[in-house]
């Protein structure tokens, strides 16, 4: 008997399995899509346009990419971009990271308010979820961008037509900054060479700036899986998940 049981590995399962196991409870996490385990012969560049638009991994179906996706009941005539396995969709997510607008919470007082859509406020206060921002910023960790010589240029671009730099994670007015994001920091020859020889951990940490951000993320070769450079779920709650006896005292694994 199980207290809880998780249907879905993804950026949703993965991170409630490992909270609540780190709580102590018994938590069975159930996927039904493969084990990506081997990041870098799992994936490539471009693996997203293995099948053409849209194809590739992101879809509802074996890791074997011959074998068709599996049937979906979809409510209406709409489109799903979903990776399916260990991980889910954020293997191949941008790793965006910033905030919710203030503005679309309940309880907002702020003079723009009526520039919201008052009708769908989510029904509690920014304030309310402000710790749990910081707590999966801290865990996976949300970090502004790194940045090459093309973002310095666009953003000093958008300062010069008005827009001021954004230096708080609270939006409030319309601003410019690098995103925030869940992307590891460079460090060493990261983000310094293209020399794939040059480019292993530990000579290279965090993000090479391959520019293959769409894809599941492979870079620094060589790098253990939680120190893969996107912080995608497979390599960061994912692990912590089957840990989770490790995070708190009293948790279980
Ligand atoms: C290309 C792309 C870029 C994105 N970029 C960003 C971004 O930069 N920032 C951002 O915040 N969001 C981004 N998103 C959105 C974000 O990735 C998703 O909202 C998020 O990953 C969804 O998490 P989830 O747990 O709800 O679903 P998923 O991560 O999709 O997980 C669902 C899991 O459930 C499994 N599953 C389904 N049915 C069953 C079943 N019956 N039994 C067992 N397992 C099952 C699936 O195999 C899958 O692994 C992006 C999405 C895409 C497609």
């Amino acid at each position: 008997m199980r207290d809880v049981i998780v249907a879905g590995a993804g950026g949703g399962g993965a991170v409630i399995a490992k909270e609540l196991a780190a709580q102590g409870l018994d938590v069975l996490l159930l996927e039904a899509g493969p084990r990506f385990g081997n990041l870098e012969s799992d994936w490539s560049h471009f693996e997203s346009d293995a099948n053409g638009l849209f194809g590739g991994y992101l879809r509802f179906g074996p890791a074997d990419l011959s074998r068709p996706a599996w049937l979906r009941d979809l409510p209406q005539s709409s489109l799903f971009l979903q990776l399916s396995g260990v991980g889910g969709t954020t293997n191949h997510y941008q790793g965006n990271s910033p905030r919710a607008m203030p503005g679309a919470f309940a309880g907002y007082q702020g003079d723009d308010r009526a520039a919201y859509d008052t009708a769908h406020l989510f029904p509690f206060s920014y304030r309310e979820l402000i710790p749990y921002y910081e707590w999966v910023e801290h865990t996976l960790p949300v970090e502004t961008a790194p940045m090459g010589t093309k973002e310095d240029v666009f953003l000093r671009g958008a300062q010069l037509l008005g827009l001021p730099v954004q230096r708080s994670k609270e939006i409030t007015r319309a601003a410019c900054r690098a995103q925030e994001n869940a992307i590891l920091q460079p460090s060493g020859t990261a983000g310094k060479t293209s020399d794939p020889s040059k480019l292993r951990f530990p000579q290279a940490k965090g993000c090479t700036f391959c520019g293959h951000c769409g894809q599941g993320c492979f870079l620094p070769r060589h790098a253990p899986i939680n120190l893969k450079s996107k912080r995608a779920t497979s390599v960061s709650y994912m692990p912590m998940a089957l840990t989770a006896d490790l995070w708190s005292r009293g948790g279980r694994p």
